[in-house]
């Protein structure tokens, strides 16, 4: 009999959690294993916003799939996945196409601009590798061009984020830490460079525990960090963006604007045709799509409910590397053919956002509220412990954080 083709797209925390779980748990007699990814490296999309600020260099976010994938066990696919064909059983790829016996899709997260004009053309987004190296280069060559021009053109140092969530308020917290070096390096006086928060809401990190967000706003703030709260962005242009407060439009002249303010499932997804909730599939307990017994979703191609709020899980790296665990051992048991379909239980461990360097707020095991330094342990015992999960010691130590003072 012919082995199932397990195929997997997207080699971020869920897929790559799913590819190093099936290795361990199927023999290659029972089953051949592809991995899709469009490149040769996973990345901690988590790290994405030191790269982008230039605080924490690309190389220490990505890790070739080689080092943590067996070669042997996984066939490893480098290439672009275009659409999936559920009816046909296939993933059409930019250079060709791979069937599936069974199919496990973990293509994340884009941007979401919310129809907003401009920003699709002229803002950035923190959401790979190249667009975090976008990011730091285009902060350096404006700064750069400042002293260029015969004219002074404020723009250049103003720096612009529209989105007061997780990411944004991290991004701020590296920004705080990278502007006076970028100041120094091209002799530009602090208090020339503006980093401008726009934030909808009445307050960052909506949905944090009030405490925690304000300690987030008054440590920013004491760093630099001005705040545009209950302010909507209107428009962005390459120099220059246009937000609403109170009924009044203001212009920031600024080349640089970065968006944080909203992601969507990877839009592969809807059109394929997959029965979707706000672009994700609402997945049964057990990590499959509603009508496909053959089809599992992971991470934040994955809507999964709480039971105790009515709202979704929010889209997390936790979530996802919890989500893998259950989707390989279901895997596993539908390629056995036997036992039961195990159901997902997350278990919700606490967030923890760093706000630069040697400060961050948490709020873990349920309503432990931490702040500074002790926070600050806390994310890197988060980042490490993902390390040691995926390529154990020796990642570890390759690409562990170990500086508690940054
Ligand atoms: P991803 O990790 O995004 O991986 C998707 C993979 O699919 C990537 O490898 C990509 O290359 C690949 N891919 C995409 N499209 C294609 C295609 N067409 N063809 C082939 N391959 C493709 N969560 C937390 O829990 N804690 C945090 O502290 C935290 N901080 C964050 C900070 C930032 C700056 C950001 C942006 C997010 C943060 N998140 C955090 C959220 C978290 O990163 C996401 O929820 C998580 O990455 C989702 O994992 P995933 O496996 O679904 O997708």
């Amino acid at each position: 009999m012919k082995k199932p083709d397990i195929v997997i797209l997207g080699a971020g925390y869920g897929g790559v959690m799913t590819a190093v779980k099936l290795q361990k748990i199927l023999n290659s007699n029972e089953a051949t294993i592809t991995l899709v990814n469009k490149f040769d490296y996973h990345y901690q999309t988590t790290w994405l916003h030191e790269n982008a600020a230039g605080t924490l260099h690309h190389d220490r976010t990505r890790i070739p799939i080689k080092d943590v994938v067996n070669m042997d066990k996984v066939q490893f696919v480098l290439d672009t996945v275009v659409s999936i064909k559920p009816e046909k059983k296939k993933v059409k790829l930019k250079n060709g196409e791979v069937p599936y016996d069974i199919l496990v899709i973990g293509l994340g997260f884009e941007a979401e601009t919310f129809g907003i004009a401009g920003l699709e053309e002229h803002a950035f987004t923190i959401d790979n590798i190249n667009n975090a190296r976008l990011i730091r280069e285009h902060l350096e060559y404006n700064f750069a061009m400042y002293h260029h021009e015969d004219e002074k053109n404020p723009g250049r140092l103003n720096i612009v984020i529209g989105g007061g969530g997780f990411t944004g308020v991290e991004f701020l917290g590296e920004l705080a830490n990278r502007i006076p070096e970028l100041c120094e390096e091209y002799d530009i006086h602090k208090s020339m460079v503006r980093i401008i928060n726009i934030e909808g809401q009445s307050t960052v990190l909506p949905g944090f525990d009030p405490q925690l967000a304000e300690y987030a706003m008054n440590s920013l703030e004491s760093r630099g960090v001005e705040f545009m709260t209950g302010a909507m962005v209107k428009e962005c242009q390459a120099d220059r963006v246009i937000y609403e407060k109170d009924g009044k439009e203001v212009e920031i002249p600024t080349y640089t604007t970065i968006w944080t303010a909203g992601v969507r499932a990877n839009s592969i997804v809807e059109e394929s045709g997959f029965e979707h909730n706000r672009g994700k599939i609402e997945v049964r307990s057990d990590m499959r799509a509603p009508d496909q017994d053959d089809v599992f979703a992971v991470g934040d191609c994955a809507l999964i409910m709480n039971e105790q709020t009515g709202k979704p899980y929010p889209p997390t790296a936790q979530i996802a590397i919890q989500e893998a665990e259950t989707v390989a051992n279901n895997v596993k048991t539908l390629v056995q053919g036997n036992g039961e379909l195990e159901s997902f239980e997350p278990n919700l461990l606490g967030t923890v956002a760093s706000l630069g360097r040697g400060d961050a707020i948490g709020d873990i095991f349920n309503n432990w509220k931490l702040f500074g330094w002790k926070a600050v342990i806390m994310k890197k015992i988060i980042d490490n412990r993902y390390l040691l999960k995926l390529g154990g010691v020796g990642l570890l130590m390759r690409k562990g954080k170990f500086n508690i003072f940054y």
